[in-house]
């Protein structure tokens, strides 16, 4: 039988997320209002408190999934804002690094933050345009990089990147490849903080390449294919903290009508409801089917250990899903809904993100076509 239920190992997580969530959100205009100040790994509230990320690693089959419950965790964070108690400890690097590294580059690095270096000013969605360069020096045993990336999340805070490049190597093979470079080798410079429409708590710069040297250990050999299998896990993710934020917007619209009289009578049908309160239960409505989707992907990703259709599924929906509901909760609640005073204009600009990072909704939508139709990336773009 199919059981929605949350485990009571699940329900323990989530509340100490929720408490955290509710916790960090006093941080977040000030973090809307000063983009160029990137959040501490840790904000003083977190003190003492544990960490439900790491928790569910330990809890075994008290927790319905750690990809279950990793999304649903996220879904709770993000519901207070994008500023979280603490900063996830890793990023897509990291994930980039444990799946091709070697036993000596994981040991090395494995416990640094890498941010993950793809996109450029001509390769955004195609990945395929990429003209960063790393060319062998066999004379010294090092790879020199030169180009630029833009656009990259924690590329101030993390401790080094995972960089997506063509490579020229030892046989004069030309390959797309990554190469880990910490911070602080000269060559690399990281630009100053983008200025954006939302989460501008997240740390967001461009990085700069100049007849960079890095030693020939650090030549991760991931290909095309497993830079982007790593999408596959991280992708529901986004949609998770896109649904967080439109919970947060949803769960204030749902308040404030309530305020002046508004208020939906599940056992009713339509006919029975206002027009105001009709047009709530179909956001409501749009916001469980783009959850359900999430939690699917991470459920098959718990049970079948990897995922790909699914995972560009649960992006494509809960991106347009986050995309829709706070344009909705918007018109819903009128003239609030623009000022300062309120974060729900913050929670509407935030949300946007999540349709267009890690791939744009239309990327998603191909992606699904493809499999569905039996088509190739060459045959359906
Ligand atoms: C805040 C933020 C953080 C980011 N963090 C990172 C990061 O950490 N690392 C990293 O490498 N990148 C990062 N990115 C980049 C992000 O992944 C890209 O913006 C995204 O992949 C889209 O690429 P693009 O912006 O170049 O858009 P383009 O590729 O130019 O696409 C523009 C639009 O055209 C449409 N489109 C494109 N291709 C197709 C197609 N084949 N069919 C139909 N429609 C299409 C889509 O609607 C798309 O939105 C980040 C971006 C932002 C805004």
């Amino acid at each position: 039988m199919i059981d929605f239920e949350l485990s009571d190992g699940d329900k323990t997580l989530v509340d100490e997320a929720r408490e955290q969530a509710t916790l960090a959100r006093k941080y977040a205009r000030y973090y809307d209002q000063n983009e160029n100040v990137v959040p501490p790994r840790e904000l003083e509230e977190a003190i003492g408190r544990p960490d439900p990320f790491q928790q569910r690693l330990e809890m075994g089959d008290k927790i319905s999934g750690k990809a279950i419950v990793e999304a649903l965790l996220h879904m709770e964070f993000f519901r207070g804002d994008v500023v979280p108690l603490r900063v996830p400890k890793i990023s897509l690097g990291n994930y980039v690094l444990e799946s091709v590294g070697t036993a000596e580059q994981i040991e090395r690095w494995g416990k640094t933050r890498i941010a993950i270096g793809i996109t450029e000013p001509g390769a955004g969605s195609d990945p395929s345009r990429i003209s960063t360069t790393a060319v062998y020096d066999a004379a010294k045993d090092e790879w020199v990089i030169n180009g630029e990336k833009i656009f990259i999340t924690y590329a101030e805070d993390a401790d080094a990147v995972m960089l997506f490049a063509r490579a020229k190597g030892p046989d004069g093979d030309v390959n797309l490849t990554t190469f880990l470079i910490e911070k602080g080798t000269p060559g690399f410079e990281v630009g100053p903080q983008v200025k954006k429409m939302g989460i501008r708590a997240e740390d967001t710069a461009g990085l700069v390449f100049q007849d960079c040297r890095i030693p020939a250990a650090n030549h991760v050999k991931a290909n095309f294919k497993t830079v982007f299998e790593v999408f596959n896990f991280s992708r529901p993710i986004v949609a998770a903290f896109g649904l967080g934020t439109s919970k947060a917007l949803l769960d204030f619209t749902t308040e404030k009508l309530a305020e002046v009289g508004f208020v939906p009578e599940y056992g009713s049908g339509t006919a029975a409801q206002t027009a105001v309160v009709d047009r709530l239960l179909d956001l409501e409505a749009e916001y469980e089917a783009a959850w359900l989707s999430v939690v699917r992907a991470k459920w098959m990703e718990d049970t079948t250990g990897g995922v790909k259709v699914e995972a560009s599924s649960a992006k494509a929906m809960g991106g347009m899903a986050a995309r829709r509901i706070t344009q909705g909760c918007l018109e819903l609640l009128g003239n609030i809904s623009l000022t300062e005073g309120e974060l729900a204009e913050k929670w509407f600009r935030d949300a946007r993100i999540s349709d267009i990072y890690e791939g744009p909704g239309e990327v998603q939508r191909l992606i699904i076509a493809r499999h569905l139709l039996g088509y190739s990336q060459k045959d359906l773009r």
